[in-house]
């Protein structure tokens, strides 16, 4: 069986963070370390030969990077300082600008300079939209707050169900060619009942990151359950519930209970967001440990976007609190500046997109393992190519 060498593959990665993969010779060290890796899922020296022999296809069609959370352990083991925890993170963007079939996800990937711009023509456009449909003096003249007159929910609302349509489509496209290139030679091949067995699974791990709580370093796992959960909330308060979310008094008086619902939901996103975003960008900054040591733009992109987007969501209330109406409307505005380009740029192309790839792959891996289990013919056929790998590698 032929295998497709691409010598340039090594340098196309770089492109996507990856660090110095070229100085592994192979120790295994990181993979013995991993809590993560299994025999069936053995990583991730695996990737640092893969990249070193320039496998392409076996890098895009392995579910691997997306087992890992990051914890930095293999980098801090490695007596070469070939930085693997870096590849696997280098790896899952190269992943997510395969999968994406727009070409945005590898822009915003290798170009700074594309994704600052992408970020600031969004905002442009959303500031523009205000200045001239924001119902300025309509609801200054009202007596308080009347952020329902300035930018009322309902037309909110819809925009917000037209934006979550478009954002849906796009990342929904792309993880449905995840799912293919995951499945490989089983697409279409494994009975319903395997993917019923597993679906418990998929929320569970979804909802908890239960398998990044296996690594050793719990802080890493903490903050990304708090920056998850507090994201994933506002998200769905947003973008869902909005006409209960967006009112013009804390508690609403026609829906005390909602709005109590909603505020103490919003205080815990908040919170959450503000102390996971805080404690990452200062790892960034002094980089504190492996997986703060290499900052990639898309990296800081995200924690700053998001961690603005939570501030002026707090000013907003602050002002709402205080009545001071032009400041609110003033921070409602900058609030959606910042959200929208996060929501409309970040969730399908860049990182947030790991959201929906990582569960959705472990889901699909654990359904494959199920049905191998129960049959070893189909097994056999998918490790036909791996043998054929092996034998290409001692030759
Ligand atoms: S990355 Fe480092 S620890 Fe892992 S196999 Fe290579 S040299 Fe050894
Ligand atoms: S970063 Fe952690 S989970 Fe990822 S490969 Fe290294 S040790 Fe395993």
């Amino acid at each position: 069986m032929s295998i497709k060498v691409n010598p340039k593959v090594i340098e196309e990665l770089k492109e996507f963070g990856l660090k110095d993969a070229g100085q592994c010779y192979h120790c295994g060290n990181c993979t013995a370390v991993c809590p993560l890796s299994t025999p069936e899922n053995s990583f991730p020296r695996k990737f640092q030969r893969w990249v070193q022999l320039g496998l392409e296809d076996k890098i895009k069609q392995s579910p691997d990077p997306w087992l890992c959370y990051y914890c930095g352990e293999c980098s801090d083991n490695c007596p070469r300082g070939a930085d693997p925890g870096e590849t696997m993170m280098a790896m899952r963007r190269y992943l997510t600008a395969s999968y994406d079939w727009t070409g945005f996800a590898r822009r915003f990937y290798t170009s700074e300079v594309f994704e600052v711009v992408a970020v600031a023509l969004v905002a442009a456009f959303i500031g523009v939209l205000f200045l001239i449909f924001g119902r300025w003096s309509e609801a200054l003249a009202k007596p308080g707050i009347a952020l329902n007159v300035f930018a009322p929910n309902k037309v909110i609302e819809i925009l917000d169900l037209i934006m979550a349509a478009g954002l849906s489509f796009f990342l929904l496209s792309n993880v449905w060619r995840c799912i293919k290139i995951v499945h490989g030679q089983l697409m279409g091949k494994i009975p319903f009942k395997y993917y019923k067995d597993k679906f418990i699974d998929l929320l569970w791990n979804f909802i908890t990151q239960w398998q990044f709580s296996k690594c050793h370093d719990k802080m890493q796992w903490a903050v990304h359950l708090l920056i998850m959960t507090g994201y994933s909330s506002v998200f769905l308060m947003v973008v869902v519930f909005l006409r209960w979310f967006q009112r013009d008094a804390v508690i609403d008086p026609e829906w005390p209970l909602v709005s109590a619902i909603m505020t103490l939901v919003g205080y815990y996103a908040t919170a959450a967001i503000l102390y996971g975003t805080t404690y990452a960008l200062i790892g960034r900054i002094k980089k504190s440990k492996a997986p703060y040591k290499n900052s990639h733009g898309t990296d800081w992109m995200f924690l700053i976007l998001l961690q603005l987007t939570t501030i002026t969501g707090i000013l907003v209330h602050v002002f709402i609190y205080l009545e001071w109406p032009l400041a609110c409307y003033v921070i409602y505005m900058i609030h959606l500046m910042v959200a929208v380009p996060m929501l409309t740029l970040e969730v399908p192309f860049a990182k947030w997109a790991h959201l929906a790839y990582r569960p959705v792959v472990l889901y699909i891996n654990e359904v494959k393992k199920a049905y191998l289990a129960d049959h070893p013919q189909a097994a056999e056929q998918e490790e036909a190519p791996a043998e054929a790998e092996a034998a290409a590698e001692a030759a």
